[in-house]
């Protein structure tokens, strides 16, 4: 596995990290999830990546019990959570970024990961009614108090993610370190032009999601939905719409000599053409189970075969 530093922070991540959005507490529970982070730690993994809204806590405590069991050292390993839409319906307990929802919500995610603090928290989303002075002291805060160690954005613009440097640098604050934003072939603005100068002004890092398109970039909705998908699942219709898009199945079905020339699967191809990028700090990961998990990893040694030739090839097809 390799390590890249997140942005400018000293914080070391591996380039391939594990989440879990809809897989836990939706596809598996504490042992099934177990068996997939031992498969992503074995495999070098160091960052573990969740939010207080994934099945409304519950992939926390999973995760927590999971952590438990396992023992690994805490020093070994990268854990966050991520703070927006909230777990309950009052007007300063959903879609805020207040300083009264994030101190009460940093409580709640240690409780149910069962851990003293988490590693890197995140504003999930932008919050317009929250001035971002507000949002910039509470999570200075939440780091001063111990309970967190560094923090970033997801999905912000980069205007207010420099607003909130800014306000930071300006106080002497701790500042945003990350953004987590979408990441993947059919989804390359942000990363690849929005945030362009803050890499370098702010020495931002990137923490990207989806980078299989929730499984459409590895082929397996090229004939239909699979039942045991994630695009199979009660609540989840919106995104079995998302993988079955004509014009990106065309293009996920384009892919597939590139990736038998490459001697790699689909979902190793698209996960190295994420690594490919240097504004990447690591590539968060998802699977239902370990055997994904097991292909994911390897996606690295598919990197060095994306020549310039390759690139511009996957370039023609997915922007066609
Ligand atoms: P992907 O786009 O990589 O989708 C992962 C899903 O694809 C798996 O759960 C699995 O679904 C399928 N899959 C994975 N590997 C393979 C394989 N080798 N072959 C076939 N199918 C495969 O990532 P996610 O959408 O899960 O996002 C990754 C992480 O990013 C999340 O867990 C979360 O931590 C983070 N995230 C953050 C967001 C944010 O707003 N900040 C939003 C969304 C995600 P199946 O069960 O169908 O097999």
């Amino acid at each position: 596995m390799n390590y890249r530093r997140l942005g400018r922070s000293g914080l070391k991540v591996s380039e391939l990290s594990f989440g879990s959005w809809v897989t836990y507490g939706n596809q598996l529970g504490e042992s099934a999830a177990r068996e997939c982070m031992a498969a992503a730690f074995d495999a070098g993994v160091n960052f573990f990546d969740n939010a207080e809204v994934y099945a409304k806590g519950n992939a926390e405590s999973i995760m927590g019990e999971a952590l438990k069991r396992l023992g690994w050292r805490r020093s070994s390993y990268i854990v966050s959570t991520k703070f927006f839409w909230g777990l309950n319906d009052g007007p300063n307990e959903r879609n805020t970024l207040n300083r009264k929802y994030l101190l009460q919500a940093i409580d709640g995610s240690l409780e149910r990961l069962q851990l003293d603090y988490v590693d890197l928290v995140y504003c999930h989303r932008p919050d317009p009614d929250t001035p971002i002075e507000e949002t910039v002291a509470a999570l200075h805060s939440i780091i001063e108090a111990g309970k967190a160690t560094y923090w970033g954005t997801s999905e912000w613009d980069a205007a207010d993610i420099m607003a909130a440097w800014q306000i930071a640098e300006r106080h002497q604050l701790h500042k945003p370190v990350t953004e987590q934003p979408q990441y993947n072939l059919f989804h390359r603005d942000r990363v690849e032009h929005e945030y362009a100068r803050l890499y370098e002004d702010l020495g931002l890092g990137t923490t990207t999601w989806s980078p299989l398109a929730s499984g459409l970039l590895s082929g397996k909705y090229n004939d239909g939905v699979p039942a045991d998908s994630r695009a199979a699942i009660k609540g989840y219709e919106w995104l079995g719409e998302r993988v079955q898009d004509s014009s990106k199945l065309a293009k996920v079905r384009a892919l597939a000599p590139i990736a038998r020339e490459l001697s790699c699967t689909l979902a190793q191809l698209a996960l190295a053409w994420c690594l490919k990028n240097p504004h990447v700090s690591t590539v968060i990961t998802g699977a239902s189970r370990p055997s994904q998990v097991k292909e994911n990893m390897q996606a690295q040694q598919v990197v060095p075969k994306l020549s310039p030739d390759v690139m511009a090839r996957i370039d023609a097809i997915v922007s066609a």
